[in-house]
Parts: structure tokens; sequence; C-alpha cells
């Protein structure tokens, strides 16, 4: 077991990360409540055990197109803003479900650049995520897409995650994803492509690796979990990329076990 791998077991602060991709059916676009309600069954899990979970799910805008019965995503901001605001309350409604049937409580922040832009704001935001945590709930987090556009907007939740993890001081970052972590070709396009177990250092390979592409569904793709990766380990957090999809893999991940890629952080 590699020493970065190790330390997981011993981490106390972790941020979880799901995409849309994750939570939601590929073909129909619809919620996978399956996969949802067994997702939340770890986390409450994690923190019945001690750890204190920071949950960063995005799903908000799919979870107003399926409301409305949308089926293609709108091309205007302003309606992509409206089915954020739709959406994100369904989200929040199923998490509330789902997290009190395991005994937790959680607590929503929704948050744009502007949050994190500068320490006086990056401050406020941590004191109100630090404060959920100390009432032993668990904070869920989205980028506040109603009211952010433009140059307040990050854009993605990789990003987001990174940032919230760097500002908050976790340990590890763990941003589940379609597929099984950062291969060294495209698997979807290359058989021979292998999975990547440690990246020590993110050079322009690495990037080459991440290529550009995303699904349908979600905004990121590997491009930027490895833009998340290069911020996060730069501030003291080590990030994992694993397949949300298998039931059991976050524990078996911070148990030390070899899933997914990991990206020790930079020791400064
Ligand atoms: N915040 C967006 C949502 O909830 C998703 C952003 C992303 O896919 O990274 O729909």
């Amino acid at each position: 077991m590699s020493t970065a791998r190790e330390h997981l077991k011993q981490a106390r602060r972790i941020v979880i990360k799901v995409g849309t991709s994750t939570l939601a059916h590929a073909d129909s676009g619809k919620l996978n409540l399956y996969r949802i309600e067994h997702l939340v069954r770890e986390i409450a899990d994690l923190h019945n055990a001690g750890k204190e979970i920071i949950f960063v799910s995005s799903g908000a805008i799919a979870a107003g197109m399926n409301k409305l019965g949308v089926r293609v995503k709108p091309q205007t901001i302003p309606a992509n803003q409206a089915l954020a605001a739709i959406g994100q309350g369904v989200l929040m409604h199923i998490y509330e479900k789902f997290f009190a049937e395991y005994g937790q409580t959680i607590g929503q922040i929704l948050l744009t650049g502007e949050n994190a832009a500068d320490d006086h704001a990056r401050e406020n935001s941590r004191n109100a995520l630090q404060a959920i945590l100390d009432m032993d709930a668990i904070p869920v987090i989205n980028e506040n897409d109603a009211v952010a556009v433009d140059e307040i907007k990050i854009g993605d939740n990789d990003n987001l995650s990174a940032i919230v993890a760097a500002m908050i001081g976790a340990e590890v970052l763990i941003i589940l994803s379609d597929i099984d972590g950062l291969y060294d070709g495209n698997p979807k396009l290359d058989s021979s492509a292998r999975l990547i177990d440690e990246v020590a250092a993110i050079d322009s390979d690495v990037e080459r690796m991440a290529g550009g592409a995303g699904t349908k569904l979600g905004t990121g793709g590997m491009f930027t979990k490895v833009q998340a990766a290069k911020f996060a380990t730069a501030h003291g957090v080590t990030m994992l990329i694993i397949n949300g999809g298998v039931v059991g893999n976050l524990r078996r991940a911070l148990s030390g076990e070899s899933v997914g890629t990991i990206f020790p952080r930079r020791v400064t």
C-alpha cells in the first residue's frame, strides 16, 4: 500500500463530490435514486464512524429538467438559472429524505466564485461551513447557479469542491466519477488504456491524458478534475478520483485499498 493511500485511513475531514453523470441515468437523464440512496448511506456511515463529511453535489439543472419534463438542456443563461432554482429544491428534498432516514442532519450552502474571491469572503464561507460541522451536520454544497453568471461563476463542481476542500482544511477530496479514475488514454476509445494508480506530479503529460471531454449531462470531465487536483494538492489536500457507480468504493478507498487514482498532496 502506498504511503499516500495508507494516510487515507486516518483522514478525518473529507470532501466528497458527486457529479450529474453519477446522479442521473445516462439514457433518460432522470435521477438514479438507487445510486443516490446508496451514496447517502455510505456517507451517513462514514459520518457515524466519526468522519467530518462535506458533500458537494451537482444535479440541480438535471433535477429541474426532470421536474419540468425538459429533455434538452436550454441554450439561454436565464433558462438554466431557472432550472437550477427549481431543481436545487428538488435535489435537497431527496437528500433531506434519504439523510434523515439514516439519522443525519444536512445544511445547504450555495456558493459562487465571489464567496472565495478574497480572504474576507473565504473566511465568511469557512465560518459557515465550520459552524455546520460543529453542529454535527453534513454541509451539502452546490454552486448557486441561479445567480452565478459570468465572472462570478466557478462553472464546474470539480473546481468548486477543490476550493471548498482547501478553504476548510480537508485532508482528502474524493471526486466520484462515471469512470474508474484517470487513464493514460481514452478508455472509451482505446481498450489498451491503463488506469493510473497514483499521480505524483501534475505535469503536461498528465494534463494531456485528461483531454477535454465531458458527458452530455455533466459540465466536468477529466480536464476539470485534473485542474481541481492541481489546486487541491497545492493546498495540502490529497485528491482521489473513484468510480461513483460502484457501491462500497468510498469505504474501500478510505481504507487504503487501491481504488481509482490518487493525487497525493504536495508537502511544502
Ligand atoms: N452546479 C451544476 C448543477 O448542479 C453542475 C456543475 C457541474 O456539473 O460541475 O447542475
